[in-house]
């Protein structure tokens, strides 16, 4: 299974318009340090997946037939962004969700193309030879992670999330994925009211899944400010995902 990574930013992505951090300056001065809002693509087995459609440019990304599926995690705008431009194409493709009454602004009046399927939290279902099963987290809106399996392979894709509900935590336990990726927006002491994982919370969850490869996503620009100040503070812990990276799931085992 093969996870390729399109966006791993936080919602206004790296650089954060109008920021002179110094992760916003390393991200203009190199573009491989751009983070774009969360997008992922899922291929196994012939089949295709988006995780999310927060890049803008997914209809040029991906040509009518391209993909077998969309999975959205939930319907904040910097996770759904891409699909506006996608509801003035002609066909159909499936876009799987979770249960939200409000999704975002009109894309449930005016789908185009999308055609919008509701999960059911822990319920799983197969998209040719994968078997998917959507799993809840904590967060400001409904939202699912997808625990994604082909041929023995296991990958869980986490995002957004403040924490693991119990009964996730439970599932993952039993399920044993290869690889979590996972929401990390923080660095360590951001107090605010939160709704992302911060990064001593992220590495407490590498602890409590100790066979799981662990690689953080949805960064913000104040983690990617901290990891320049602190290069060695994951010490080969835990992966840091970017734009365009490409990942080989169970290739290791
Ligand atoms: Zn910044
Ligand atoms: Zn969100
Ligand atoms: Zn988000």
């Amino acid at each position: 299974m093969r996870l390729s990574f399109l966006g791993t930013g936080a919602a206004g992505g790296v650089p954060l318009w109008g920021c002179d951090c110094p992760a916003c300056q390393r991200a203009h001065a190199d573009p491989h340090f751009v983070r774009r809002p969360n997008c992922a693509l899922v291929e196994a087995g012939g089949v295709r997946l988006l995780l999310d459609a927060g890049v803008m440019d997914v209809t040029e990304r991906f040509a009518p037939g391209a993909l077998s599926a969309i999975l959205l995690t939930h319907f904040h705008a910097a996770h759904v962004q891409g699909l506006f431009h996608w509801r003035w194409g002609i066909g159909a493709l499936d876009v799987y969700a979770p249960h939200d009454s409000e999704g975002c602004a009109d894309l449930y009046k005016h789908p185009g193309p999308l055609r919008f399927t509701h999960l059911t939290k822990f319920e799983p279902f197969e998209i040719g030879n994968i078997r998917i099963t959507p799993v809840p987290l904590v967060h400001s809106k409904p939202t699912l992670g997808y625990c994604i399996e082909h041929d023995g392979t296991r990958l869980a894709y986490l995002t957004d999330s403040r924490e693991l509900p119990p009964k996730t935590a439970e599932f993952l336990q039993s399920w044993q994925p290869h690889t979590i990726c996972l929401d990390c927006t923080y660095p360590p002491g951001v107090t605010s009211a939160r709704n992302h994982f911060d990064l001593p919370e992220a590495l407490a969850l590498s602890e409590a899944y100790p066979a799981s490869q662990l690689v953080l996503m949805h960064i913000g620009h104040q983690l990617d400010a901290w990891l320049i100040d602190h290069p060695d503070a994951l010490a080969g812990r835990v992966a840091v995902a970017r734009d365009g990276a490409m990942l080989d799931i169970g290739a290791q085992c």
